[in-house]
């Protein structure tokens, strides 16, 4: 006989009770007892030691070398190192730092950092022992983690398993705080005994640098005959939701993926278009206010904070920074959402799909580049000189794009980002530019040869006047669009949110520093053709604008018209990671980045590596917790389902029993059926990747075979859920894991 043995509250419901009980708990800090929040001028980068300290602390002459090695590259030497680590020391010690770490971003995608304490032992007469706080430049400048556990794509064979650390000056020092310890944070570059770089901040320093030499190049023809460098910049939008604390420990999938694997539609999704930019729930609101406190000791210039599209997903935006300082900053604004939403009982999730159904997460990367006197050369001016200029990089920018739309799409694929590039979502797996009408026009008109006579008089007869500052205001927004021309920058919107910028940025430099240099190459050979420099520069617009109009396109991206249209234009469509990585694998494909000095073969060969093996892994951990959960939650609950059903049914008299089975026992027992069977086949397929030794055979099964497997299997478990009792169901719900904080 059956026995219902369900508790009458589950955990969920439990957790729901003390979310909706909770008094708002994590106040924002206020420092001591003031009522209000200080002013952000009155902290910002009290956490931070970077030149404006070492200007303050260190004498004339080490700081003017600090400067030398910064501006010149010139190697630091040993007396300067062991000046700034003494500053650094004592600095840190100051603020409660007992150990210092070089911190890193090795190829994981992740940061890393190994704690040193500051201590170093000295012996008095023989025998009694001191401790004392030392650092020394050398500690400093380089470091040697036991590097073997980071993956190197076989770059690294085990007799040479070190891995070196070395100090970016670029880059600010920092302090990380955290209950009762404080720890000095480096940030390096992390290299091999080769000099290959292991990391992917090596790579983006390279790209700044081949972006910096080969602009200036091009610029230097065009009549900027002063510009001494040009950089990147860049303004990271990080998308994120964030649930409670304690369902996330319900859900095993959160837990093992940073997802749900599992989970029934709610009845109300993003339907009502409610949550954009809606008020902040005050719960969140507080963890808001908290994170930012931390990111501005930081030094990380937070401005902006808002719901988006989903519920439960915001959003926050820094003032750009220069890409080598954004990168970093990007890395650690995640690091402190993620320990800050801890601390106030949340857990804040950077998967880029979280929730089947509803939108995921991406981190639009706001690129420009500008020059040493900080004018951005994707701004449109107001000399004609510098409209030309602005039209000549732009149309530099296209090509890159079009010419290397493959390896862009390459730079940005992830198990993660699969959701939504290659699902449903904007923007699409096909790189594409939109520039806006009146842009577009502009170059439209360009290519027809209407403006070959670059004067101003010329830009006139392009029916626009004297191109307008195209601001903000001026420019259409398309939100379908991977890569937008947004007033005076681009929007690469389709890195996803738990990426490293390191990686796209460093390809987009890449390619961008590329046509540079071919660009270079032709405008000499115009320049001796045409009548005048400004003739030159626009025939030279007019045949990048011309080559590259395929990869312009303004209308939806989402369309299906589009997707058949950009293979009759020949742009890379590429939907998944496995489809994706391929082009790292492609020399043709990769040439530029070496050529660009930006990877080397083996350094793009072990990407490659990489990519596939975290591909597969970050599968299969997927794919055994789905079927883990299978196996403990969902086939359990359905089970304890048909028993109690069965009972019911046991009692009834004939007449009821009839639609009584077709409306209740059957459909249970089908679903039941039809998830052993899919979970049967889910399995099979498994043993036979596990089977499999080569990396990339298990990647394209996986792919092609086992994630549709998996598709299958979780429609029927999301059936399961809406059919089984409340208190039989243990995982908690999209409904209250998404809207349990609105109510709180
Ligand atoms: P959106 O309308 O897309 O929300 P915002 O004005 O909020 O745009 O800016 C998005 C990001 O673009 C911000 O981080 C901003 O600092 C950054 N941004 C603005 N100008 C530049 C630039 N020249 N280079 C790089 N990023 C920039
Ligand atoms: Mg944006």
């Amino acid at each position: 006989m059956f026995q219902d043995t369900a508790p009458s509250t589950t955990e969920r419901q439990r957790v729901m009770k003390t979310i909706t009980e909770r008094k708002n708990i994590a106040r924002p800090q206020t420092f001591g007892d003031a009522e209000l929040l200080p002013k952000i001028s009155e902290y910002f980068g009290e956490l931070t030691f970077g030149l404006r300290e070492m200007r303050e602390k260190l004498p004339r002459e080490a700081y003017a070398a600090v400067l030398r090695t910064l501006e010149k590259g010139e190697k630091m030497s040993k007396e300067t190192g062991d000046q700034v680590a003494q500053v650094v020391k004592e600095w840190a010690v100051a603020k409660g730092c007992t150990h210092f770490c070089h911190w890193f971003q090795p190829m994981t995608g992740l940061t890393a950092e190994k704690h040193d304490a500051f201590i170093s032992i000295q012996y008095a007469n023989h025998s009694e022992l001191r401790v004392i706080e030392r650092f020394s430049g050398s500690q400093l400048i380089q470091g040697e983690p036991d590097a073997s556990s980071f993956p190197s794509g076989g770059m690294r064979s085990t007799f040479e398993a070190r891995g070196y650390t070395a100090w970016d000056p670029t880059s600010p020092i920092f302090i990380t705080e955290e209950e009762g310890s404080s720890t000095l944070c480096i940030p390096t570059v992390f290299f091999g005994y080769h000099g290959q770089a292991l990391d992917n901040k090596t790579p983006l320093l390279r790209s700044v640098q081949s972006l910096s030499r080969e602009a200036c190049e091009f610029l230097k023809l065009l009549g900027d005959v002063d510009v001494k460098s040009v950089t990147a910049t860049l303004g990271c939008e990080q998308e994120y939701f964030l649930i409670d604390k304690s369902f996330a420990a319900l859900r095993p999938d959160l837990m093992m993926s940073g997802r749900t694997l599992l989970g029934a539609a709610p009845t109300r999704g993003q339907q009502l278009e409610d949550h954009y930019f809606g008020s902040i729930p005050s719960r969140v609101k507080a963890f808001m206010v908290d994170s930012e406190q931390e990111l501005y000791k930081l030094g990380i210039p937070v401005k902006t904070r808002h719901n988006e599209v989903a519920p439960s997903q915001y959003e926050l935006a820094p003032i750009f920074e220069n890409s080598n300082i954004a990168v970093d900053h990007n890395t650690m604004t995640m690091d402190v959402l993620k320990k800050v939403a801890n601390k106030h009982g949340l857990m804040c999730l950077l998967h880029e799909k979280p929730f089947a159904g509803l939108n995921g997460s991406g981190k639009h990367c706001n690129w420009a580049i500008s020059n040493d006197k900080g004018e951005n050369l994707l701004e449109p001016g107001t000399t004609p000189h510098q409209n030309l200029r602005f039209l000549a990089v732009c149309s530099i920018v296209l090509k890159a794009v079009h010419v290397h739309a493959d390896a862009l799409r390459a730079a940005i694929a992830s198990p993660g980002n699969d959701h939504r590039l290659g699902g449903n979502e904007a923007p699409p797996a096909i790189i594409s530019v939109f520039l806006g009408s009146l842009l577009s026009e502009i170059f439209d008109s360009i290519e027809k040869g209407k403006a070959s006579k670059a004067t101003e008089a010329a830009i006139i007869d392009l029916g626009v006047g004297q191109i307008p500052r195209i601001s903000k205001d001026y420019t259409d927004r398309n939100r379908t669009s991977p890569f937008a021309f947004t007033g005076n920058k681009f929007e690469f919107r389709a890195v996803g949110s738990s990426a490293n910028t390191a990686v796209p940025m460093s390809i987009l430099n890449a390619a961008v520093a590329d046509v540079f240099a071919q660009a270079t190459v032709r405008l000499k050979k115009l320049l001796g053709e045409k009548g005048s420099r400004d003739e030159a520069v626009m025939e030279l617009t007019r045949q990048l604008a011309t080559e590259s109009r395929f990869i312009r396109f303004e209308g939806n991206n989402y369309s299906a018209e589009w997707r058949e249209e950009a293979l009759k234009r020949k742009l890379p469509v590429l939907d998944r990671t496995a489809d994706a990585l391929k082009v790292l694998a492609d020399k043709k494909a990769t040439e530029f980045l070496i050529s660009t000095k930006v990877l080397s073969e083996d350094e793009i060969h072990a990407r490659y590596h990489i990519g596939v093996e975290r591909y597969v892994k970050t599968l299969l951990i997927e794919l055994y917790t789905m079927t883990d959960m299978v196996n403990s939650y969902v086939l359990p609950a359905l089970e304890r389902q048909i028993a109690h059903t069965g009972a019911a049914g046991a009692v009834m008299s004939a007449e009821a029993k009839r639609s009584f089975t077709t409306a209740r026992m059957a459909p249970l027992e089908k679903t039941y059926e039809e998830i052993l069977g899919r979970l049967g086949d889910l399995k099979t397929a498994l043993d036979r990747v596990d089977q499999l030794h080569d990396e990339e055979k298990k990647m394209s099964v996986i792919a092609d075979d086992l994630v549709p497997l998996a598709r299958r299997l979780r429609e029927q478990c999301d059936l399961a859920e809406g059919m089984v009792a409340e208190q039989y169901w243990a995982l908690p719900k999209y409904r209250e894991m998404l809207f349990a904080n609105s109510i709180a």
